[in-house]
C-alpha cells in the first residue's frame, strides 16, 4: 500500500466559495487569487475549476503566470508585485498579463517600454501598510503621468492592500480607507482593494475589482466569526491513516524529546503525516485530529514523517483507521490556532510530496 497521506481537493467547494465572494460583492468583479500554487491547492487545477466563473486571476510572479498560460489558461492574470526585472516586461506583453507598478524603477520601465499595444497598469498606493506602493502625493503624480501616456498605458486601476481588515480593532483599517477614498475621489480611479477579510466584512471597500484569496479555499481570515448567512466550505481535506498503535502504561514518554507522557494506560496512534509534509511542527499537545471521525488530541512532538495521537477513548480505532488532519469536519483555522499560526501558513505550506487528489 502507498503511504496513505493525501490532500483531497474539492473543486465544487472552491466554486461554492468563489460564488460566495461574488454574491457578497455583486457590483464588483472578483479576480481569484491563486498565487503560491493556489495556497497549496494546485494553481492549474484551481484556475481550470474557476475559469468559467472568475474573469481574472492574480499571482505573485511571472513564473506562476507562465505556468497558468502553459496549461492553457487564457484569462487576464495580474502580477501582484509586478515585474522583478525590467527584462520581464517583454514576457508580460507577450503573455498579455496585467501588472502592478509599485516603484519608480517599474514605472520607468513601463514608460520606456516600446509596447506594440498600451499595457494595463495597476498602480499601487501605500495607504498605510508600508509594504509596497507610492505615498499619496507621489501616487497622484505617477497616476497623472501614466494617464497622459496613452500610447504606453491603458486601463489604469488603483490597487492598495489592507494590513488589518481582519481585525476587530478597526482603527488602522479606517485610516487606510480614508486615504484610499480621498485619492479615489480626487482621481476618479477605479479601485481594486478588497482581499478576503474586506470582501467578507467591509463592503464599503468593494471596488470595480476585488481580490479574494484565502476565503476561496474555505478558511475564515477574520478574527471574528463569518458574517451571518455566509458559509464557506473547506476545499482541502488532508487525510492519512494510523500506521501503528502503541499500548502504553501510565508515565511513558511519547516522541522526540519526551515532550509528552501518558498519565494512565493509553493507546497511542501513529499517523503518517509530519513536518516533512508541511504539518506544523509547533502544533501543541491537544491539537485536534479526527480519527475515524472522532476528535482526538495530538500528543508529543511532531516528527518529519509521523505524528502521534491519543486514541485511548476509541477502542475500535486501529492500524488503518482514517486520520483527518484538517478539512471537512475540522477547520484548518482551528488546527492553526493550536500552533500559534494561521490557516494561510498551513495550506500554503503543504509540501509537494503530498499527492493532491481532485474531485
Ligand atoms: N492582494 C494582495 C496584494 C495580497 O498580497 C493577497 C494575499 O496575501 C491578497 C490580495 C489576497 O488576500 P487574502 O488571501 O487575505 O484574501
Amino acid at each position: 500500500m502507498a503511504r496513505p497521506l493525501i490532500a483531497d481537493i474539492d473543486l465544487d467547494a472552491l466554486r461554492h466559495n468563489y460564488a460566495v465572494a461574488r454574491a457578497l460583492a455583486p457590483q464588483s468583479r472578483s479576480m481569484a487569487v491563486i498565487k503560491a500554487n493556489a495556497y497549496g491547492h494546485g494553481a492549474v487545477a484551481c484556475a481550470k475549476a474557476l475559469e468559467a466563473v472568475a474573469p481574472a486571476f492574480a499571482v505573485a510572479s511571472l513564473e506562476e503566470a507562465e505556468t497558468l498560460r502553459e496549461a492553457g489558461i487564457r484569462h487576464p492574470i495580474l502580477l501582484l508585485e509586478g515585474i522583478f526585472e525590467v527584462k520581464e516586461l517583454a514576457r508580460v506583453e507577450a503573455l498579455g498579463l496585467w501588472q502592478v507598478v509599485h516603484s519608480d524603477w517599474q514605472f520607468d520601465a513601463v514608460m520606456n517600454y516600446p509596447a506594440a499595444q498600451p499595457l494595463p497598469v495597476w498602480l499601487k498606493l501605500d495607504s498605510g501598510m508600508h509594504r509596497l506602493g507610492y505615498d499619496p502625493e507621489s501616487f497622484v503624480d505617477r497616476w497623472s503621468r501614466l494617464k497622459a501616456a496613452h500610447r504606453r498605458v491603458r486601463d489604469l486601476h488603483l490597487v492598495s492592500h489592507f494590513a488589518s481588515a481582519d481585525q476587530s480593532d478597526t482603527a488602522q483599517f479606517e485610516h487606510q480607507w480614508r486615504v484610499i477614498e480621498s485619492i479615489r475621489q480626487r482621481l476618479e480611479a477605479p479601485l481594486c482593494i478588497a482581499n478576503s477579510p474586506a470582501t467578507l466584512a467591509k463592503p464599503v471597500t468593494h471596488g470595480q475589482w476585488n481580490r479574494p484569496g484565502i476565503m476561496l479555499y474555505g478558511s475564515n481570515p477574520l478574527e471574528s466569526e463569518l458574517p451571518a448567512g455566509v458559509s464557506l466550505k473547506p476545499v482541502m481535506t488532508l487525510r492519512s491513516r494510523l500506521i501503528a498503535v502503541q499500548s502504553l502504561q501510565g508515565g511513558e514518554p511519547v516522541g522526540y524529546g519526551s515532550r509528552w507522557h501518558t498519565s494512565r494506560p493509553s493507546r497511542i496512534g501513529v499517523v503518517a503525516a509530519g513536518y516533512g509534509d508541511g504539518y506544523d511542527r509547533h502544533a501543541a499537545d491537544g491539537t485536534p485530529i479526527l480519527v475515524d471521525g472522532q476528535r482526538c488530541p495530538l500528543v508529543g512532538r511532531v516528527s518529519m514523517d509521523m505524528l502521534t495521537v491519543d486514541i485511548s477513548h476509541l477502542p475500535e480505532a486501529d492500524i488503518g483507521s482514517e486520520a483527518v488532519l484538517w478539512g471537512r469536519g475540522l477547520s484548518v483555522d482551528e488546527v492553526a490556532s493550536h500552533g500559534d499560526t494561521i490557516g494561510y501558513t498551513l495550506l500554503t505550506g503543504l509540501l509537494p510530496r503530498v499527492p493532491r487528489r481532485y474531485h
